[in-house]
């Protein structure tokens, strides 16, 4: 019979650093992406999208809505470090219906950058927010034509307040 004697605490590892204890504490559960590797579960486009998510979310810009609506509107953000400033439009949660002016936005076909992901955070901080962004329950004041940057890009009619049916359709 093989002796019990090894079938001791031994399988727990001791802690190769000297990190001490910040399991408790640290980060919360999201784990962060690798800037390098592109998980296997993950579409190429899910993997960037969440790069600039998680970029975005660390950052110290400054926001400020220049429209009319708390949620649905069109933002100034600053980036302190650079100087720079972006023209944002937020219109809902899903990629392709915000827009922001910087060269990532314009080139990069996914639909966000940092600046929209910074801008969508913030916003999510308001009380109901995440689901009026969710839903896509937007209607401007006005009907908009505007470009889709997904992978396809692609003109789209948004209709606005008091659209007749008939404009209403044609968005469908
Ligand atoms: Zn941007």
């Amino acid at each position: 019979m093989k002796s019990a004697t090894r079938k001791n605490l031994s399988d727990k590892k001791p802690a190769s650093g000297s990190k001490s204890t910040r399991a408790s504490n640290a980060l919360p559960v999201q784990s962060t992406l690798s800037r390098i590797h592109k998980p296997d579960d993950v579409t190429l486009e899910e993997w960037q999208r969440t790069l600039r998510r998680q970029f975005g979310e660390k950052q110290n810009f400054s926001v400020v809505n220049v429209g009319l609506h708390p949620l649905f509107s069109d933002f100034v953000l600053t980036n302190p470090q650079s100087g720079r400033t972006y023209k944002i439009a937020i219109r809902g949660a899903a990629p392709g219906l915000n827009y922001c002016s910087c060269p990532d936005y314009s080139i990069n076909n996914l639909g966000t950058c940092k600046h929209i992901e910074f801008t969508l955070q913030k916003l999510r901080q308001e009380q109901g927010a995440e689901k009026q962004l969710t839903e896509g329950g937007y209607t401007p004041p006005y009907s908009e034509i505007y470009l889709s940057y997904g992978l396809k890009r692609e003109i789209r009619f948004r209709p606005g307040l008091g659209a007749s049916a008939e404009w209403v359709a044609l968005a469908k």
